[in-house]
């Protein structure tokens, strides 16, 4: 009867249902009363029943009203708050009416015949089907309407002693109450059952949007059909469009957008329509969503949904933007793998590249490929002079060349500091190699424009083949230094392929070093000193000390060797300064002003101990300042730092001399002379033979320079002069002085002191 006390809020919306499904019929019901009515005035109203019928039909009309006034009641109020009450009160309605009929039945007069009883048996049953289908859905109000009516019966049919006619009305009257009671039954079965789900999936909507709101992340689901059902607002605002516009469609096309229509889905969305063909649970799918014409990286996982039956119901699962993560994965990757000043491939990437090019040639076998690296000429002055600021825009336009010069084939990028390299994998001939490297070295020595200054910098190359120089990476890369190494100690500005010798001699310039650092310790080293006099007087000026080394089994080593090998093992710092006190110290045996000349390399000159290291010499030697000569060559200027011309003022300050040493082997540049104060300009011995053999050039440049020290008011030593002509032909050119084996070979401080008339006052003291 649906009058249980456990009215929850399911009970209550079945509540709703059953009393809407009555009162959806109950303008059926009422017209059924109303045609009944003007029936039964049609048929007993001509036989003195019409205060009987006036009677009822006022209470009838008075019913009728009662229910739509509930039932426009129940309607406004949206079937909300039903209680057992409503239920009681339609049944109260039901039993009224049931009661007007079966009080019809029985009141109307009998003994007319069969017609009238036919005529009013129909009607009666007419009205009995209305009330049994408008009340179906509430058994009380079916019984209460039914019940009455099934009472009166006999009363209508025992008058005419219809018996037969009885027993079959009364069972038909019961068989639709009892049709009423299992169709509520199974009504209120289906509508719990309903409730129930719409109750769950509303919890569901209310959890999705819970965690909508509170979540970066997303649910969805689709249905069946893999279409997206219950779009949650999150959802909608990462697809940038109203839920209304995607509910409903297919979840796929939703998130192909544009591509749907071309065709052309990336991988990540063929892997998720196959997951979802297959009804298969999948997590973590990345894949990317055009969202307002901006590509965004979503991650999607979802599990198949089943209902009790086991019947697929759809997809139901979670979503992720992970842009900004991607982004900085992007961007840790391209910090790890790309150098950030250039934009180049760095070290470990072009290690990466030169693995996968070398093992291209199958199991066990070295492809062929070429391996260039490149180093600046010159770079480290830029740095220094100007700065880092503009040293790192120059590499920044260097990149942008080498990227231009190089084809697609050819994978370059930046090592580290000045140095880049390229790989070629399936380097073509030689030649094509020379080519690149020639194009490098050009491309990259035009002068730059860097705000406001032009730099000239150049650039040397190495290069080295597979497999023939190197069958590993590192093999290859070692050989490629090596030709670079050799590139740059030939002046740089070339490309030099690797040879194997230069595996040999770079074996010798480290086992030079080992033994170098071992000749300081157990003083190996000793100090020449070589005349250098006056060209007209032939009076000795001064010497010039050279440093010597004598290794108990390789004998003696030329300082042309050792030195550029103690100058790149930072050795020539401690070397130097031992010959520049041990020179001071001979000197100041030597008469006044005879002078000591000590040869500097720019990396002793501009390292910061270096004033300090003569003051202290001097001071220890007691030398005077000026009897000191200091000899410097041009690469000074051209490779060390800036700070070296200060140096230089602070040495003249000391009142030391300075010297340029084999001036015109260098770089010849006639400007260095205008930079500081020289005191004397050496000319190299390859000019002095050059000109004794009287090539045009050579005269050409010894004139050139002796004028132009003349007028700078500096003199000028011709060096190596070994011969009488030499000698002549230098004095003719106007040279000041000379130094040559011609006047004295390098020989020791003792033999140096014996070419001095012996000190009467030193002599007997
Ligand atoms: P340099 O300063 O130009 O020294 C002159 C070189 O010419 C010396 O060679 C000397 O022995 C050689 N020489 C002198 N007269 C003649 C001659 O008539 N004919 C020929 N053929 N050669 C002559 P050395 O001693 O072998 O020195 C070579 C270079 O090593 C020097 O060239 C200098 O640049 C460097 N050097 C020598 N000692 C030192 C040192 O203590 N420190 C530094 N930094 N460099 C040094
Ligand atoms: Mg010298
Ligand atoms: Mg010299």
């Amino acid at each position: 009867m649906g009058l249980g006390s456990d009215r929850g809020e399911a009970a209550a919306r079945v509540l709703a249902a059953q009393l809407r499904s009555g009162d959806n019929v109950a303008l059926l019901r009422h017209a059924m009363n109303l045609f009944g009515l003007i029936f039964l005035w049609q048929v007993f109203g001509g036989h003195g029943a019409s205060s009987r019928l006036s009677l009822f039909s006022v209470l009838l009309i008075l019913s009728i009203v009662l229910n739509i006034l509930s039932c426009s009641r129940r309607r406004s109020s949206g079937y909300g708050g039903l209680t057992v009450a409503d239920l009681r009160s339609q049944g109260l309605g039901g039993l009224l009416h049931g009661l007007l009929w079966a009080g019809c039945m029985v009141s109307m007069p009998t003994g007319h015949g069969p017609a009238e009883l036919v005529a009013h048996w129909t009607l009666i049953s007419c009205v009995m089907v209305c009330g049994a289908i408008s009340f179906a859905a509430t058994p009380l109000a079916a019984t209460g309407f039914l019940l009455p009516c099934v009472a009166a019966l006999p009363g209508m049919f025992n008058a005419s002693g219809q018996l037969p006619l009885l027993a079959l009305a009364t069972s038909y009257a019961l068989s639709l109450l009892v049709g009423c009671f299992i169709y509520a039954r199974t009504f209120t079965r289906q509508h719990s059952a309903s409730v129930q789900l719409e109750e769950k999936s509303e919890v569901v909507s209310l959890l999705l949007r819970e965690y909508d709101q509170g979540a970066p992340d997303w649910l969805w689901q689709t249905d069946a059909a893999r279409r997206l059902n219950g779009v949650s607002p999150r959802l909608a605002e990462m697809l940038g469009v109203p839920a209304s516009a995607v509910e409903g469609a297919l979840l796929v096309q939703v998130l192909a957008g544009s591509a749907w229509d071309s065709g052309l889905f990336p991988a990540g969305l063929h892997g998720l329509a196959d997951h979802l063909k297959r009804r298969e649970s999948f997590s973590n799918v990345v894949l990317p969503v055009e969202v307002k014409g901006l590509t965004r990286w979503w991650e999607l996982s979802a599990s198949p949904r089943y209902d009790d039956a086991g019947a697929f119901l759809g997809f139901r699962g979670v979503g992720s933007d992970i842009t900004e993560q991607r982004e900085s994965a992007e961007r840790i990757t391209q910090l790890a793998r790309f150098d950030a000043l250039t934009g180049l491939p760095n070290r470990a990437h072009l290690r990466d590249v030169l693995d996968q090019a070398m093992s291209g040639g199958g199991v066990g076998r070295t492809a062929n490929c070429a391996f260039l690296m490149i180093d600046l000429d010159r770079f480290k002055a830029v740095n220094d002079t100007l700065g880092h600021q503009i040293g790192d825009k120059l590499l920044s336009q260097v990149a942008r060349r080498l990227r231009h010069i190089c084809s697609g084939s050819e994978f370059c990028g930046r090592i580290g500091g000045d140095e880049f390299a390229i790989v070629i994998p399936h380097s073509g001939p030689e030649h094509a190699i020379d080519r690149l490297a020639a194009a490098i070295i050009s491309g990259l020595s035009t002068p730059y424009q860097v705000d406001q200054h032009m730099l000239f910098v150049g650039a040397s190359v190495g290069s080295a083949v597979a497999p023939q120089d190197g069958v590993e990476p590192e093999a290859l890369i070692r050989s490629a230094d090596l030709a670079l190494y050799r590139a740059k100690s030939e002046g740089g500005g070339m490309h030099c392929a690797y040879e194997p010798q230069l595996h040999a001699q770079a074996e010798e310039r480290r086992k030079l070093e080992l033994a170098l650092r071992d000749a300081l310790e157990k003083d190996q080293l000793h100090v020449l000193y070589q005349p250098v006099v006056d060209a007209d007087s032939a009076a000795i000026l001064g010497f010039e000390a050279l440093a010597r080394w004598t290794h108990p089994e390789m004998g003696p080593i030329s300082p042309a060797k050792f030195v550029p090998v103690a100058e790149e093992a930072r050795l020539i710092g401690p070397i130097g300064e031992w010959v520049l006190r041990t020179a001071c110290m001979e000197a100041a045996r030597w008469p006044d002003p005879v002078r000591v000349a000590v040869n500097v390399s720019a990396e002793q000159l501009t390292h910061p101990s270096f004033i300090a290291a003569v003051v202290s010499a001097l001071g220890q030697s007691g030398l005077d300042a000026h009897r000191l000569e200091l000899e410097v060559t041009e690469s000074l200027f051209v490779n060390a730092a800036a700070g070296s011309l200060k140096i230089l003022d602070q040495l003249l300050a000391l009142g030391v001399q300075l010297s340029l040493d084999d001036f015109g082997t260098g770089y010849s540049s006639l400007g260095y002379l205008s930079r500081t104060r020289f005191n004397t300009i050496k000319i190299d011995r390859s000019f002095v033979v050059g000109a004794s053999n009287n090539k045009a050039a050579s005269l050409a440049i010894i004139r050139a320079v002796v004028t132009l020290a003349d007028s700078l008011g500096m003199a000028t030593t011709a060096e190596g002069v070994e011969t009488e002509a030499e000698l002549a032909m230098v004095r003719r050119l106007g040279c000041r002085k000379v130094q040559g084996y011609y006047f004295g070979r390098p020989m020791s401080a003792a033999d140096a002191l014996t070419l001095f008339p012996r000190d009467p006052l030193r002599a007997s003291a």
